[in-house]
């Protein structure tokens, strides 16, 4: 946890052993505890318009993942596409209700809200402005960031994936490779997002627009 006290010194708690400390101006790459050596943050070098960048990459992915079918199985001479709200709908008819939603909410609804959170920070600080409800919006990414499980959905279809290609002729749509592209850029963007450039930028733009 940051503790503000001025523009230059911040005073740091360590996650493991609380010692507060002070931190050197201008700081980049890996802050490690002095007395236990925690990783206490790690400074982006990109800066926040690497990830505003990924975010703006991960939306067309979404797109095509969720709009364009995942497979296309060809059983008996009986062709069929499944796409990813197709699959949730299957699995409600199917009697499997709190799947489909478990489903829909990790695999749609979470990515989607986590990106456009993101986008809602990021953008208006890029052009020099705080947006409203800035801590709220903060926080949401922090509650919601660990229910995104594209990673989870995408191993289970690959599992499927082989099961099937020895019962049927089975084509890979381009949802499965945006899915798979979704999943690195998510991942990606998790990591370079500096979660203390965008308190530092925020603090600076609600000291001067007061
Ligand atoms: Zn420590």
């Amino acid at each position: 946890m940051t503790v503000p006290t001025s523009r230059t010194a911040p005073l740091v708690a360590c996650a493991e052993c609380d010692l507060l400390q002070q931190l050197p101006d201008g700081l980049t790459g890996a802050v490690r505890c002095a007395r236990c050596g925690a990783l206490i943050m790690r400074r982006a070098r990109a800066g926040l318009d690497h990830t505003l960048a990924l975010v703006i990459a991960a939306f067309p992915l979404l797109f095509l993942a969720n709009w364009y079918p995942l497979l296309e199985v060809d059983l008996g001479g009986r062709p069929s596409a499944a796409t990813l709200m197709g699959s949730v709908l299957a699995l409600q008819e199917q009697g499997t209700s709190v799947v489909a939603v478990l489903v829909m909410v990790t695999t749609i609804v979470v990515p989607a809200l986590y990106l456009a959170s993101l986008l809602y920070l990021l953008l208006p600080i890029r052009l020099g402005r705080r947006p409203r409800g800035f801590s709220r919006v903060f926080r949401t990414i922090c509650v919601i960031r660990p229910w995104g499980m594209i990673e989870v959905f995408l191993l289970g279809l690959l599992v499927s994936l082989v099961k099937l290609a020895s019962m049927a002729s089975v084509v890979t749509g381009i949802a499965l490779w945006s899915f798979a592209a979704l999943m690195v850029v998510l991942a990606w963007t998790t990591a370079a997002f500096d979660t203390h450039a965008l308190w530092d930028e925020a603090d600076l733009l609600a000291g001067a627009e007061g």
